[in-house]
């Protein structure tokens, strides 16, 4: 498959590095990898929705298998399958077959139903909740504890406790385990009275087999161990919860020791097959019966109801008596095909097991290996596990990185370049407040302060305090392959290991006295170009005619805008690319602004307010509060609207009255402050100087990549400038065009809005994925640079044109 896959790859890798790794690897672990060879053709066969896509977050979910859903289909096509609880033919046949799939559940679990029952769930959670409810409390007197390193599921079980006043809720580490458990047992003998023999307190433990953030999987035997501290204890006993979730991915848990195993065992169909979703089970011990407790109840769930008083008679068996409601019987349906095309394909869970831990071995070795020129690991890695362990650790491979300087790599860059270029991975608190404590020194005090600051765990940050507030994870699954893990080292070497230091604005500055200007660069300022509206194509001067320039930018740039009709705000490129194909072009002599886009007649507006109708606008720019005034005119927000597919409307700033006391957006605080110009409704400063020499480098890179080049125009600059040499302009202070200076504020930081064609509005992952290697610094990406105007009175009228020359003075 290599070759197809390669190229159908976002990300191009280099494939003779890789084929020669590659072989290395399968010398390796010939044994353990690949299911004897046949890997290569499942994954071709039976994994299409993979082509193109570097998937390595199984531990979220995994993906199903195209047999799976083919004979699915063909099972529903071909019989007629009616609801579990009625007795017609086609009930009956469900309920066979349902009950079947639930003894398969139990055989893969390697137990029957004499011993453990399946009830279904929508999902591990729902089966961790009802666990919750039907759980014999005492009110006063159980106590609940949970592993520090459980799920937001398992710790959302505290809630139960807190109802029935539990005598303790305690998140316990796994050094406390056995101080925890054997002390308690001792406690609760002196304490309880010792006549009641029957009146049995009942305290609940629950931990993951597996962690979800780290891939750690804690000791089965914990089970065990507690039932020896509850055989000290006549009065009180703790049932363990086991939640197996992430576990059962890619491990067989066996249950045939029932006197040692769990009492419950949480479990999500999806993350074993990928498909059905949905669908979850709570595998319970049927021993436990008698003494569950029903709170609510739904449909299905009774023998006998009288509708007017507190009487009713639940169903015997516990499946029947916990399944509120018609279960998703199609979808267990479809588990079971899901059971089959995973035994045609992998034949056991123990063979996915070793072939994903061959993969892991690789993957931490080579992860953990790196280092940055100076000799700085680059990964700091959260598990302190050998990864061919796989007892005790899953495949995942949680992370966070550090640059060469020791600062820490923000999660949320890493993840936006590894999408950029088609690799799908997982970052954040992954659900898991207990692991982040352990593995990132994130605690609880810390966690609250952040969220009184204003912290929560779906926001942009990705730092706390300068720690990481979250991880990245890399996790693998059964149709996982070497060359994914290839592609994925090849990805990650080429952004995130600097071989050497890395680029800094401010390196290597020249050695040139305050008034000296470049003698031995020929520049010209090639192009200059405004947006009459924000985020629409820009609009070319013609070469060698003047044109205006104000404090707040070029005459008419970005003096208009699109707002969306609805909320009133700002449209922009970002999220309708297509903005790119309105043209504004002005006509100064006619005093018109004419606008045109593919099959529309063009649109002419006056460049003079006077007698245009407009209704005053407040809206937020960029963050900043502005005034502005909206046309009234249908027919110019119909032809706006129509070509974008969404009601909007024209927009035009209010500066244009020459109102200063409305003006009140300034240049952003991250350029040079002291510079406190006025702006339009651009985003950050009245004007964008770009290198012509830079551009050409970047696509050099582009090529040399595989990629299509880019024009110059993607970047969006009032200013082209010819003839330096690339990235020169870093070391610029003042420039001036013909006889006008301009100061440079700062650098211009880039997002993904670059990767737009401005002439057909398609989104590409270039330049934005080659300018991430090379003009990254500290999670930012700059390219261009903000100025400002410094007028001068000897050299009015302020103009600028085209095909004039340039002059550069240098930073000191
Ligand atoms: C995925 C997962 C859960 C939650 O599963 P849902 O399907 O979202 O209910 C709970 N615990 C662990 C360890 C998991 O990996």
């Amino acid at each position: 498959m290599a070759q197809k896959f390669f190229d159908s790859l976002e990300y191009k890798s280099n494939l003779e590095n890789i084929n020669t790794e590659k072989a290395a690897f399968l010398k390796e672990f010939e044994l353990q990898y690949g299911y004897a060879g046949k890997i290569d053709q499942i994954r071709e066969e039976e994994y299409p929705q993979l082509n193109g896509a570097i998937f390595l977050d199984h531990s979220a979910t995994t993906t199903y298998a195209k047999s799976s859903l083919t004979s699915f289909t063909t099972d529903l096509t071909n019989n007629l399958y009616g609801n579990p609880h009625a007795n017609s033919p086609s009930s009956q046949r469900c309920n066979q077959r349902l009950d079947q799939i639930r003894d398969r559940v139990l055989r893969h679990f390697n137990t029957n139903p004499d011993y453990y029952q399946v009830i279904f769930t929508q999902n591990a959670t729902a089966a961790i909740k009802l666990v919750g409810e039907i759980f014999p409390w005492t009110s006063g007197q159980s106590s609940y504890k949970y592993l520090r390193e459980s799920h937001n599921s398992i710790i959302g079980l505290r809630r139960f406790a807190e109802e029935f006043n539990a005598q303790s809720i305690q998140a316990i580490t796994e050094d406390d385990f056995f101080s925890v458990f054997d002390s308690d047992s001792v406690r609760q003998t002196k304490y309880l009275p010792r006549d009641n023999h029957n009146n049995i307190t009942y305290n609940l433990f629950a931990y993951p087999a597996q962690c979800n953030f780290s891939g750690i999987r804690f000791p089965l035997t914990w089970t065990c161990e507690i039932k020896k501290f509850n055989n000290k204890n006549n009065d009180s006993k703790t049932l363990v919860l086991l939640d197996a979730a992430a576990y059962i991915s890619s491990s067989l848990l066996s249950l045939s020791e029932v006197d040692t195993s769990p009492d419950f065992i949480t479990i999500s169909f999806y993350k074993m097959f990928g498909y059905p979703t949905g669908l979850g089970a709570l595998i319970v011990k049927s021993e436990l019966e008698p003494i569950l407790r029903k709170r609510y109840f739904g449909g299905g769930t009774l023998d006998s109801i009288a509708y007017d008083r507190p009487w009713q008679k639940f169903r015997k068996s516990l499946h029947e008596r916990y399944e509120d409601g018609t279960i998703n019987f199609l979808d267990i349906i479809a588990l079971d095909h899901a059971f089959d095309a995973s035994e045609r394909l992998f034949n056991n869970f123990n063979f996915i097991k070793s072939h994903v831990t061959s993969l892991m071995i690789y993957l931490s070795r080579n992860m953990k290996s790196l280092q940055h020129y100076n000799g700085r690991s680059v990964c700091v890695v959260y598990s302190n596990n050998d990864f061919s362990d796989n007892t005790f650790q899953g495949p995942v491979f949680s992370f966070n990185v550090k640059r060469a300087d020791g600062s820490w790599v923000g999660y949320l860059e890493l993840e936006r370049l590894a999408s950029v270029n088609g690799i799908h991975i997982r970052s954040g608190i992954l659900c898991n407040p207990g692991s982040v404590a352990r593995w990132i020194k994130l605690y609880p005090e810390n966690i609250i302060d952040s969220f009184a600051s204003g912290k929560t765990c779906h926001d942009e940050q990705d730092m706390w305090d300068g720690k990481p507030a979250g991880a990245v994870r890399i996790s693998v699954g059964a149709m996982s392959t070497i060359d994914d893990i290839l592609v994925w080292m090849d990805f990650f070497k080429k952004y995130f290991v600097e071989s050497s230091p890395p680029y800094s604005m401010t390196q290597n500055i020249k050695n040139i006295d305050e008034n000296s200007t470049s003698s031995d660069q020929n520049l010209v300022l090639e192009k200059v170009t405004l947006f009459p509206i924000k985020s629409c194509h820009g609009f070319n001067i013609s070469p060698f005619t003047s044109w205006p320039i104000t404090s707040q930018g070029l005459l008419y740039d970005r003096e208009w805008m699109l707002i969306d009709a609805g909320k009133g705000k700002a449209l922009s490129q970002k999220i309708l690319p297509r903005m790119t194909l309105i043209r504004p072009v002005i006509l100064r002599d006619k005093g018109l602004l004419l606008v045109s886009a593919p099959d529309r007649d063009p649109l002419y507006i006056n460049l003079d307010p006077e007698g245009v109708e407009l209704s005053t606008y407040s809206s937020q720019v960029c963050g900043d509060k502005i005034q502005a005034y909206i046309y009234t005119s249908p027919e110019i927000s119909e032809w706006f609207s129509s070509f974008l597919g969404l009601s909007c409307r024209l927009a035009r700033h209010a500066s244009m009255t020459n109102d200063c006391l409305m003006q009140r957006r300034f240049i952003k605080p991250h350029l040079d402050a002291s510079e406190n110009a006025p702006l339009s409704l651009s985003n950050e400063s009245p004007f964008l100087m770009i290198s012509h020499s830079s551009v050409d480098h970047v696509n050099k890179k582009i090529k040399e990549e595989g990629n299509r080049e880019v024009k110059p125009d993607c970047f969006r600059g009032n200013f082209l400038i010819n003839g330096a040499t690339e990235f020169d302009e870093d070391q610029w202070k003042m420039v001036r065009f013909g006889g006008q200076v301009f100061k440079i504020i700062g650098p211009c930081r880039r997002c993904r809005m670059v990767c737009i064609n401005h002439e057909n509005a398609e989104v590409t992952k270039e330049p934005y994925s080659t300018l991430a290697r090379c003009r990254r610094f500290k999670g930012k990406i700059y390219f261009g640079h903000h100025m400002v105007h410094v007028p001068d009175l000897s050299k009015i009228p302020y103009v600028i044109e085209s095909g004039s020359s340039v002059q550069i003075e240098y930073i000191n």
